[in-house]
């Protein structure tokens, strides 16, 4: 099937069957049920209709004076924005909502612990050029935008997410193609912001196809949300613009099941039948993932949406973001709940991105018990020890 012959969410009854289906559940419109459907489906009109202040979230939650003080409080320091779509997927009256407190304004988030870091990663220091950080030999990540469709409470970036003033401007763009152009050693770019798509198919079409042009460059990444904020952004021409510059990596950013609607997998669906493959990075969120029946749920429902869970991150050390952090320990039992009792395929790497700019940093937990001359013993993920000979020493 061609991606442009799934043009409704009836048309997904085509591909999977019906119990599929149902653990997709329709987000539909809710008190915005008054949009006509042509203005919901348009992004544009999503990107602009994005609830910015206290009126607006007012329509898809109850307010409280704790909730109001808590955006007033912070929301000089953090903007908040939120589209229509991903509005009403919160809960109207439970202020754990998973995608609450993804989307709201909190008043922890004025805590500034003092190992808490304006660029934790240290990606300005690792900056060839402005909008580019060059950090593993063969990658870089290329940030072309700053804007997102949602600006998450609990993103790492803060420092420039969301700020106008930090914008890339097209220059920056050129010097930054300019740089992967001219070092040969650059096999793979990650294509970042902010959200990518924020940019119209236009932009995105110019700069993947500066990008295909370059015979060192193999793989192209997008590292993009709206998948999970805005699903409605993969529209046609988007998708015949990924088609042009194949082989294309989709790195989408799913934090919980109640993100997974039919809209996100009829937006999943169209991708996939470009011929673009799909990986998801997770961050592990205090109160929204932090728990291994969610973390499987999440993954179950990746692959279902042709998706293959790829990282889940440790929350990083950005300045305001500290109460969404976990012990070390949670990430590990997570790793532990899902290698063997579920698909591997359903399994992600859980890493720590080195405080610093020292790269990701893989956590496991730990499967030998103990390592002699000439053999070890290793444990399953029943607990059970097996011992490995190994080969005589010549
Ligand atoms: C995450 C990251 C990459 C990509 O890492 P992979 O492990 O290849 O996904 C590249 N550069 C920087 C600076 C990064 O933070
Ligand atoms: S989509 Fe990504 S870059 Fe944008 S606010 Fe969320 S975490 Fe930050």
């Amino acid at each position: 099937m061609h991606f442009s012959e799934l043009t409704t969410l009836d048309d997904l009854a085509k591909i999977y069957p019906q119990h599929i289906l149902e653990r997709f559940p329709i987000a539909g419109k809710g008190p915005f049920n008054d949009m006509d459907d042509q203005q919901w489906n348009s992004w544009t009109w999503q990107q602009k209709a994005r609830l910015t202040n206290l009126e607006g979230l007012a329509k898809v939650i109850d307010l409280t004076d704790e909730i109001t003080n808590d955006f007033n409080d912070c929301d000089q320091l953090f903007n908040m924005a939120i589209t229509p779509y991903y509005a009403n997927l919160m809960d109207r009256s439970d202020p754990n909502c998973p995608i609450r407190l993804q989307g709201i304004p909190k008043k922890e988030e004025l805590t500034v612990l003092d190992t808490d870091m304006e660029d934790p990663l240290a990606e300005e220091r690792d900056m060839p050029v402005p909008g580019v950080t060059h950090r593993y030999p063969d990658r870089v990540l290329f940030y072309i935008t700053h804007n997102c469709p949602v600006y998450c409470r609990h993103c790492t970036r803060k420092r420039k997410v969301a700020d106008p003033t930090t914008t890339a401007a097209s220059k920056q763009i050129d010097v930054g193609l300019e740089y992967i152009s001219s070092n040969p050693q650059i096999r793979d770019v990650i294509i970042s912001g902010g959200d990518p798509l924020s940019l119209n198919n236009k932009r995105l079409d110019y700069i993947l196809g500066r990008l295909r042009q370059i015979p060192h460059i193999e793989v192209i990444r997008l590292g993009t949300r709206n998948l999970v904020t805005l699903p409605q952004r993969i529209d046609d021409e988007f998708l015949t613009v990924l088609q042009k510059h194949q082989p294309i990596h989709i790195n989408t950013h799913f934090n919980h099941p109640k993100e997974m609607t039919r809209e996100t997998l009829f937006a999943a669906s169209k991708i996939a039948h470009s011929g673009a493959t799909m990986g998801n990075q997770t961050v592990l969120l205090k109160g929204v993932n932090d728990d291994p029946a969610v973390m499987k749920e999440l993954c179950h429902k990746l692959l279902l949406m042709r998706i293959r869970p790829y990282y889940i991150f440790q929350c990083d050390q950005s300045k305001g973001i500290s109460h969404f952090r976990t012990p070390i320990q949670t990430g590990i039992k997570i790793i532990e709940s899902l290698r063997g009792h579920t698909s591997g395929l359903a399994v992600p790497h859980y890493v720590i991105d080195a405080p610093g700019g020292g790269g990701k940093i893989p956590i496991s937990p730990e499967y030998i018990v103990d390592e002699q001359e000439d053999k070890v013993v290793l444990r399953n993920f029943q607990r059970e020890q097996y011992t490995y000979y190994l080969p005589k020493k010549d």
